[in-house]
């Protein structure tokens, strides 16, 4: 199949300050990320979720609540009506080379490909960081930069740049 690779925190939901999602107060959609996944609803293309959560090498929170706090938005994303395939997290700390899952690094793309058959030329990842962008090249995938961080990045690599992901969704729908 198609995929659409999402970033979660700065692009599906709000990145806190302190670029941490530790806390279920914390989670805050986008105003347009509802409309903008029930849009990619319906399109032909499976969603994964790929996301980097140093927090939890940094012993902020662990897994278990990771997974919890994930669970909480992926409730939230249900009115979408879109069925996310599947969630993949790295934990690995920032600047840690001894990691392979860390975007920039491919792997969470590369093993979802593998479970799904991911056809990665005719993909897509979205995020709101170079990072993003840059495993999303890794991989072999399309990208789009979407300007939701805090402070909103340029991408030189990126396919194309949205300002937000409703635009990032419809310009897949045309493209
Ligand atoms: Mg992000």
């Amino acid at each position: 199949m198609r995929a659409v690779f999402l970033d979660r925190d700065g692009t599906i939901i709000v990145d806190p300050p302190d670029e941490r999602v530790d806390k279920a107060e914390k989670i805050k959609l986008f105003p347009d990320s509802i409309e903008a996944l029930k849009k990619l609803a319906t399109l032909d293309y499976g969603v994964i979720l790929v996301t980097n959560q140093a927090g939890i090498s940094e012993g902020r929170i662990n897994e278990d609540e990771f997974w919890n706090l994930h669970a909480i938005v992926l409730e939230k994303l249900t009115p979408s009506g879109v069925k996310i395939h599947k969630s993949y997290m790295c934990a690995c700390p920032h600047g840690h080379d001894n990691c392979d899952c860390r975007k920039p690094k491919p792997a969470m793309l590369l093993q979802a490909s593998k479970e799904f058959n991911i056809d990665l030329g005719n993909s897509w990842m979205i995020g709101d960081r170079q990072s993003d962008i840059m495993a999303g090249v890794n991989a072999g995938t399309k990208t789009i930069l979407v300007k939701t961080a805090n402070v909103p990045v340029e991408s030189k690599e990126a396919t194309y740049t949205a300002p937000n992901l409703l635009d990032a969704v419809q310009y897949i729908a045309t493209h």
